[in-house]
Parts: C-alpha cells; sequence; structure tokens
C-alpha cells in the first residue's frame, strides 16, 4: 500500500518505519525542512530503541521517503495519517491548529476520483473528525461552489479516528506488536483498507478493535488519564506511607500481584511528565468541563502532581534549611523517562528550575536527552560526559530519572566524588538500609528511614 505520515515526530517516525517494514510505500512529510533533509540523508532525528536499523534498512530500500510537500506526499496515497502535534492551549485544551491546518491544505488537494482514507492518529478531543471533515470540505467548496462537485467530492474521503498507544522508549516494540488497534468508523470500505494494513502487525484479528470514531477518541484519552491517575494515587500512598511509618515499595508488591490491579504505572515518584500524560490529563478535564461536567478525579489527578514534584523539591530544600545559594548539585536524569531523549514537561526541569532560581549550580548527566536539554538551558547549567563527571564538586546527587545504568553505580565512586554523601533519589533506585550501612543521608520517596 501506499501511505502517507503527516508530520514526522515521534508518533510519524515511528509509524512510518514500521508500516514501511511490512513492505508499504511509505512518504513522510514535515514542515520542518531540517529535519526533512536530515532524515533524507539518512540521519534519525530522535532516539528510539530499535528505530535507527529500521529506519535505515527502509530508507536503503526505497520505501521510506521523507518530503516537506504535502502534494507530494499524498501522490497516489491510499490511507493518509495525520500524526501532528495537539499540544495544550492556553486554557488546557488540545489546540487543534496544526491538524485543522492540514485539514485545510487536503481540502485544496485531493481529487474527486482518488479514494483517500484520511486517519487521526494525533490525540485529539472528541469531535475533532468531525472538524477535519467540514474543514476539508469548506476548504473544497470555497474553491468549488457548486452543489453537485461537493457531493462528488464528499464520497471522495473519509476521516476515521485511529489513536496511538505507543510508549515512547518502547515505541517500535509497541508498534510493530500492539496490544490492540483501535480504529474508529462506521464505514466499511475504509475498515476494509485498516483491516488489510493492520493484520501483519497484530497477533490475533481480535487486537483490531472497531468502533465509531467518537468512542475511539475518547479511548486515547481514557487510557493516559487512566494511567495518570495510577501513578497520582501511588504518589498520594507514598506521601501516606511516610506519615504512617510504611514503604510504598513493599504497598507496590501487595498491589502488583493482584490481576485486577495490574503491575504497571505504581511506582511512585516525581510525578507523571512527558509529552502525553500532562497534556490529555489536562485537556480532558477541560472537555469535561466544556460539557458542564466536572471529572472530580482528573482535577485531583493534576493537583497530586503538582505537588508531587514540589514535595522532592521541598526535601532538598529542607535538608539544606532552605539555603541553596551557591550549593552545586549533580543532576543523573533529564528525559521524562528512561529509554527516550524526550524531554517535554520532564520533572527534573522543573527541578532544575528550582535551583537555579535559588542560587544553586547544577551539573547534568543524561545518556541521550542532553542535546535537547542544551537546546534549552544553553550554558546556564553544565553537562557531563559521564554519570560521574556529573558529580565532581557536587554537594549532593539528584536522582530524577531511572535509566538503567543508575541502579547499580560504584556507590565507593559517588562518595569520594561527592562532597557530601548525599543523595535525593527521585526515583526509589536504592535499598534505603543499604545506603544507610554506606553512610549516605540517602532521601527517597514514601519509603521510611530506618533510624
Ligand atoms: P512531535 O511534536 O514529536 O511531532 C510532530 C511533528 O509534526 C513535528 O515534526 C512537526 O514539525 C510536524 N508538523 C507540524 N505542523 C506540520 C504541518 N503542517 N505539516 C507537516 N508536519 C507538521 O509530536 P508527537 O510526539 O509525534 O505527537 C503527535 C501526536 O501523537 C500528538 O497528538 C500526541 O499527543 C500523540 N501521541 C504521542 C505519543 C508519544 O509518545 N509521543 C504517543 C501517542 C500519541
Amino acid at each position: 500500500m501506499k501511505i502517507a505520515v503527516i508530520g514526522t515526530g515521534y508518533v510519524g517516525l515511528v509509524s512510518g518505519t514500521c508500516f514501511a517494514e511490512t513492505g508499504n510505500q511509505v512518504t513522510c512529510v514535515d514542515i520542518d525542512k531540517a529535519k526533512v533533509e536530515k532524515l533524507s540523508s539518512g540521519q534519525i532525528t530522535i532516539y528510539e530503541p530499535g528505530l535507527e536499523k529500521l529506519f535505515e534498512r527502509n530508507l536503503k530500500e526505497g520505501r521510506l521517503k521523507f518530503t516537506t510537500s504535502l502534494e507530494e506526499g499524498i501522490e497516489g496515497a491510499q490511507i493518509i495519517f495525520l500524526a501532528l502535534p495537539t499540544p495544550p492551549g492556553e486554557d488546557g485544551s488540545a489546540d487543534l491548529k496544526y491538524i485543522l491546518g492540514v485539514a485545510a491544505d487536503l481540502g485544496k488537494l485531493l481529487k474527486p476520483d482518488d479514494f483517500k482514507v484520511i486517519v487521526d492518529k494525533s490525540t485529539v478531543p472528541v469531535g475533532t473528525a468531525e472538524k477535519v471533515r467540514n474543514t476539508i470540505l469548506k476548504t473544497f467548496n470555497d474553491l468549488n461552489p457548486h452543489p453537485s462537485s461537493l457531493n462528488e467530492f464528499e464520497a471522495c474521503f473519509e476521516i476515521i479516528s485511529n489513536p496511538e498507544f505507543l510508549r515512547e522508549g518502547a515505541a517500535v516494540e509497541d508498534f510493530m506488536k500492539p496490544d490492540r488497534v483501535v480504529i474508529g468508523t462506521n464505514s466499511e470500505r475504509a475498515r476494509k483498507i485498516m483491516e488489510q494494513l493492520y493484520l501483519p502487525f497484530v497477533q490475533e484479528e481480535s487486537s483490531l478493535i472497531f468502533m465509531d470514531e467518537k468512542s475511539a477518541e475518547l479511548t486515547k484519552y481514557a487510557a493516559n488519564t487512566f494511567l495518570a491517575t495510577k501513578i497520582s494515587f501511588m504518589n498520594e500512598m507514598a506521601q501516606l506511607c511516610e506519615r504512617l511509618g510504611a514503604n510504598i515499595d513493599m504497598i507496590k508488591s501487595g498491589l502488583a500481584s493482584d490481576p485486577r490491579i495490574g503491575r504497571f504505572f505504581l511506582n511512585a515518584g516525581l510525578g507523571y511528565g512527558g509529552s502525553c500524560l500532562p497534556k490529555d490529563v489536562r485537556a480532558l478535564a477541560k472537555s469535561a468541563a466544556d460539557s458542564a461536567y466536572d471529572f472530580k478525579i482528573l482535577n485531583a489527578v493534576i493537583e497530586v502532581n503538582r505537588l508531587q514534584k514540589q514535595f522532592f523539591i521541598d526535601k532538598i530544600s529542607s535538608y539544606y534549611k532552605g539555603d541553596l545559594k551557591g550549593r552545586h548539585f549533580a543532576i543523573w536524569g533529564l528525559a521524562f523517562k528512561p529509554n527516550t531523549d524526550d524531554i517535554r514537561e520532564a520533572p527534573a526541569l522543573e527541578v532544575i528550575d528550582y535551583l537555579l532560581k535559588n542560587g544553586a549550580s547544577v551539573c547534568a548527566f543524561d545518556p541521550e536527552a542532553m542535546d535537547n536539554v542544551k537546546k534549552m538551558y544553553g550554558d546556564r547549567i553544565g553537562f557531563a560526559l559521564s554519570q560521574y563527571d556529573a558529580l565532581k564538586d557536587a554537594d549532593a546527587l539528584v536522582i530524577c530519572t531511572e535509566w538503567i545504568e543508575f541502579r547499580t553505580p560504584d556507590f565507593d565512586r559517588i562518595g569520594s566524588l561527592l562532597n557530601e554523601k548525599v543523595v535525593f533519589d527521585g526515583r526509589n533506585l536504592y535499598e534505603i538500609i543499604f545506603m544507610k550501612t554506606i553512610a549516605f543521608h540517602y532521601e527517597c520517596i514514601g519509603r521510611t528511614i530506618l533510624q
């Protein structure tokens, strides 16, 4: 099949590459000229485990192409995926300007004799497919104001919803072997085309879940807000553990073994971040408010997440009795989670901002995300070549992302490099008893420190 993917970011590049991997002819379109040039010349633009190999292979074999021209990208394509950003607007709602902008352009380019399925892969509020449809029709109608040609034009495309559930850091695996593929459409023709596209990816046909487009749009928000709720629940539980003298790790083990609860998204820590959960929770809460429904749980989830980052920052501040001026901190981990270079709404950035604002200095290390942070902070913070380099002359180590290489470090080396043996661990990586044995001052989340 010939496929166009509009928007070549985390979702677009992974989807485009994986569709090419199963033999489809894929053209990825992006307005970012530098990105398209880089990708066309064989340089990958994001870090995602396993992606580079697939990208190189499909580029070499001519199944994967990149362009800045929407017209060239959709030429001959049976399916057009929209993998465009939906950032939060000022009021928290999803900003649809990128999607509707491309929809308007499609209204100028689609041809009545060339049927195409337009698939919304971005995370969008309920009713967006309808808005995309109306925008395409309006643009066409403005250019061709004859009712008969509009009827003919209307039949040349279907808008469907196919939200993406991939996890950054495991995106290729998730895309190649999805738990489920949700497809929202009432069109039999579009359904058959999507079945043909996705059957090579799913283990069982039942993993292709068809529904109406509004339910598909809402399913994506339901998934992300449910996961955010799990995290916030555990963060509140961690707060209670500290007050009652219990240990959140034990609570997690007790919960994770219950199949009704499941073992994922039960880690207490610095709160959720990233490009999806924060904006999607806010967008659904806003959609609910606009529908005159006060979604109480979601509003609490947002507040708990905000307070959780402050809770960790307060631990650092109270250790130094509120005086951080002149202190120097080593930060391990900048990405919002391990195995990605994505720093959108990463909790580490909030910690760094607080430290800088209060007169401290920072030297950071992250295996993949330092280039992205450098673009934001320039020389306001230092960047280390290794996790140990970051520790030189630091008063304390602050852990913000649970990269695997931080899990069993050389504590003698850490102790000898730091000015004082102090670790603030926002990800609960080490055993508290062990840290006490090796005489570190160790602060973590929701685990009582034995005296
Ligand atoms: P991104 O910001 O990484 O990528 C979006 C790309 O679209 C950018 O490269 C940008 O240059 C390009 N773009 C903007 N306007 C364009 C236009 N008019 N024409 C062509 N390209 C244009 O975003 P992302 O993380 O890939 O997310 C895309 C959507 O998918 C969002 O709605 C997001 O919520 C959703 N989503 C993201 C993830 C994730 O893990 N990142 C997972 C599931 C769903």
